[in-house]
């Protein structure tokens, strides 16, 4: 298990656990540059019910621009 302070927030979408993206909250993600220019990001990602955080396919995609060296997450979503 890693080991972690913040918890994100996560709900139920058609029956299905989902977390909030961990770019809803910059200053506890690794991944910050990849964050939204205009705010905090507000995607929510399916995933499982022990995730810890998780990374939305924007943020995604905007870290794999602004970073060449970026790492991928232990994270499971799902389209
Ligand atoms: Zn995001």
């Amino acid at each position: 298990m890693a080991k972690q302070n913040f918890t994100y927030k996560t709900k139920q979408i058609d029956g299905r656990h989902a977390m909030i993206c961990m770019n809803s909250n910059p200053a506890e993600s690794k991944y910050a540059y990849a964050a939204p220019s205009d705010g905090p990001c507000e995607e929510w990602v399916f995933c499982g019910n022990d995730t810890a955080k998780v990374l939305c396919s924007s943020c995604v995609q905007r870290s794999l621009s602004k970073s060449p060296n970026f790492e991928p997450i232990e994270k499971t979503y799902e389209d």
